[in-house]
């Protein structure tokens, strides 16, 4: 059976490692923090070229301690692309700024730099919020169009978040994800490209004083000590177990998945050429950890079908979103957006995302392609074909 991400495969082939890496955490009985907790921040802060790494419990709480970091709140306006997971725009809603949703790129799916510079411009014009910030999101493994966005968070004086919660192990020449923000924060839920077993995050900085600080905000506020509380702050931590995990699956990741991964992606992408679909680009010098592989189905091409008969052949999809965030209804009164989310809009419409992971063989790949080649010919999809 193809599973859409196959942690079970992966299980079975590093289990000897990972079942005697719980039983050293149970052994220890040191289940929260302790060595394994920092040998592994250790391991992701070499691993992405940042000073400081912090773990926590989850990406979600990494985006907010973030914020809680740069003390964002009332009055402040955080841009955030309008086509990625609801969590991006939940933080600074949550903290209590204002998501200004940003329309994305039809090509990356990454948010659209003309675009943003459009918003902060219409912020600023606006004069209700003051710009501070942007949540930059690495959609689908690949990294966002930083030069471009660096240079304009500098002509503003914004800061970027960088939500790599979907693509540790991406780059852009060789820089990885995880350090291209003036805070960047990672995700290890387990479907993530680097997951463990259970809920897990962490957070990246060079920033000395953003690091104490978010240190103090994950642990309830503490100051020097555990019991002396100066700010308020919450439960944020990733325990040992999860972290013990971590390490074997960082290896493995370092060692094969990442590069298994990539080569899925480029078989995929020659067995897919002549459908008529549109496949993810990958920018030159840009290198993608694939959390997902996502195509765009042409108008002819009914979705609902397309899946329908996958899944009768035994193959998952998923459709990675089926709407924009200006269309939550949770985000209705307390985001803003300006009429102009047209290609977010589109790609709910026509994204699918194929099964990917570092353990799909060729010949599930092949079965794969052949099932959606031959739906989109008789779909009539595949216009100009080059298939017989
Ligand atoms: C998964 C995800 C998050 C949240 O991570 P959790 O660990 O599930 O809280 C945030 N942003 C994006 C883009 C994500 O895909």
């Amino acid at each position: 059976m193809i599973q859409f991400r196959d942690l079970q495969k992966q299980y079975a082939a590093l289990r000897a490692d990972i079942d005697s890496a719980i039983a050293r955490v149970c052994a220890s009985a040191h289940f929260i923090g302790g060595d394994e907790v920092s040998a592994l921040e250790r391991e992701l802060m070499q691993y992405v070229g940042a000073t400081h790494c912090i773990s926590c419990a989850n990406g979600t709480d990494a985006l907010s301690l973030a914020l809680m970091a740069w003390e964002l709140g009332p009055g402040d306006a955080v841009f955030v692309p309008d086509f990625t997971f609801f969590a991006s725009a939940e933080a600074p809603a949550l903290i209590g700024a204002t998501p200004i949703l940003v329309d994305v790129d039809a090509g990356t799916f990454n948010i659209d730099p003309r675009k943003l510079e459009q918003a902060i411009k219409a912020v600023m014009e606006e004069g209700r919020l003051t710009p501070r910030a942007v949540v930059t999101v690495d959609l689908f493994g690949l990294p966002a169009d930083y030069p471009a966005i660096r240079s304009l968070c500098d002509t503003y004086g914004l800061l970027i978040l960088e939500d790599a919660a979907q693509a540790f192990g991406g780059s852009i020449k060789g820089q990885k994800a995880g350090s291209f923000g003036d805070i960047s924060i990672t995700s290890f839920f387990p479907a993530k490209p680097l997951g463990c077993y259970g809920d897990g995050g962490a957070v990246f900085t060079d920033n000395h004083a953003w690091a104490t600080l978010i240190q103090s905000y994950a642990v309830h506020g503490k100051g020097t000590m555990k019991y002396d509380n100066v700010r308020i702050g919450m439960n944020s931590r990733l325990d040992a177990i999860q972290a013990a995990i971590l390490r074997v699956k960082l290896a493995a990741f370092k060692d094969h998945e990442l590069e298994a991964v990539n080569g899925v992606a480029e078989y995929y992408g020659k067995g897919l050429k002549c459908t008529g679909l549109r496949l993810p680009v990958v920018p030159d010098g840009y290198y993608s950890s694939w959390a997902q592989y996502t195509v765009c189905l042409p108008e002819a091409i009914d979705r609902n079908a397309l899946q329908k008969r996958l899944k009768q052949q035994g193959i998952p999809t998923m459709v990675y979103y089926p709407k924009p965030l200006s269309q939550q209804p949770a985000l209705e009164n307390t985001a803003q957006w300006f009429d102009d989310n047209g290609v977010s809009e589109e790609l709910c419409r026509t994204v699918l995302s194929l099964p990917i992971h570092p353990y799909l063989e060729t010949e599930e790949l092949d079965q794969i392609i052949s099932a959606v080649s031959e739906f989109c010919n008789t779909m009539g999809g595949n216009e100009g074909s080059q298939y017989d």
